[in-house]
């Protein structure tokens, strides 16, 4: 069960390498499934749309190479508001995605991986601000299966203590959850968010638990072979100790669960 559930190959903008190296490499490291969900992005004036076709092709023709090795081909969506859903929604009728990630990559139009969303504020408004916008701009695109990365905002952060607490906000995060679980979603843990930090969230999984979250993905967010599979053993980890009892992966938009044992 080691399952990396957000990698981006050369079909993303911002793939550093091609499908088949990452898919080699998540073979050489025993990975059971590696899932590419690369970038759509209609959150700023520059969109970015894969190619869904050639991306299909190139993983049908990795998959008899790597019999051991379930290729899912998903997407992650940036959410902002129902003009760019709407867009994502006419572009993955092409996709045939197995798995949908949302993401917020954007508060009131500022990029949160830019020094200027940080300028002039404190870790705990940072921080909030996002988390606000994460709650608002969730529902606006239903189709996605999990919320990626709910830290984003922490990976690029300026502060000495980049970890993010439930106390950052616990009143975002409990709209978050509860939005998720009312609609059969679920939370991803993001192995990228810590860069080389210890990992954190067990406040924050603990409290998703409480509210009757059932699964996690986990998933790298690698852009290369370098980092496929990394840490993963720590976010398996991390939701075992929360008292999550199951791990996903989707196939064509259906979730298969996992037990994560004790
Ligand atoms: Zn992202
Ligand atoms: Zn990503």
């Amino acid at each position: 069960m080691n399952l990396d559930l957000h990698a981006h190959s050369q079909f993303s903008f911002d793939g550093e390498r091609p499908m088949e190296e990452m898919v080699a490499a998540a073979a050489a490291r025993g990975l059971s499934e590696l899932c590419f969900t690369d970038h759509l992005d209609f959150d700023s004036p520059v969109h970015h749309i894969p190619d869904y076709t050639a991306r299909r092709a190139e993983a049908e023709r990795l998959r008899p190479l790597y019999p051991g090795l379930t290729i899912s081909l998903g997407a992650e969506v940036s959410l902002r508001d129902e003009t760019c859903a709407a867009r994502a929604r006419e572009t993955l009728r092409v996709a045939e995605a197995d798995f949908i990630l949302g993401s917020v990559h954007t508060v009131d139009g500022v990029d949160v991986w830019s020094d200027r969303y940080y300028n002039g504020l404190d870790k705990k408004t940072a921080y909030r601000r996002y988390l606000e916008a994460v709650a608002q701009e969730l529902p606006t695109f239903p189709e996605f299966h999990v919320l990626a990365h709910y830290d984003f905002v922490a990976k690029y952060a300026p502060y000495p203590d980049r970890s993010v607490t439930l106390d950052s906000a616990p009143d975002a995060f409990d709209l978050i959850f509860r939005y998720l679980l009312d609609s059969g979603k679920g939370l991803e843990i993001n192995t990228a968010s810590w860069q080389q930090d210890r990992p954190w969230g067990l406040d924050i999984l603990r409290r998703y638990r409480e509210l009757g979250g059932e699964f996690v993905t986990v998933g790298s967010d690698t852009h290369g072979s370098e980092r496929v599979g990394a840490r993963i053993g720590e976010a398996l980890n991390l939701a075992r100790a929360a008292g999550i009892p199951y791990i996903a992966a989707f196939r064509k938009g259906k979730p298969h669960f996992y037990a994560l044992g004790k």
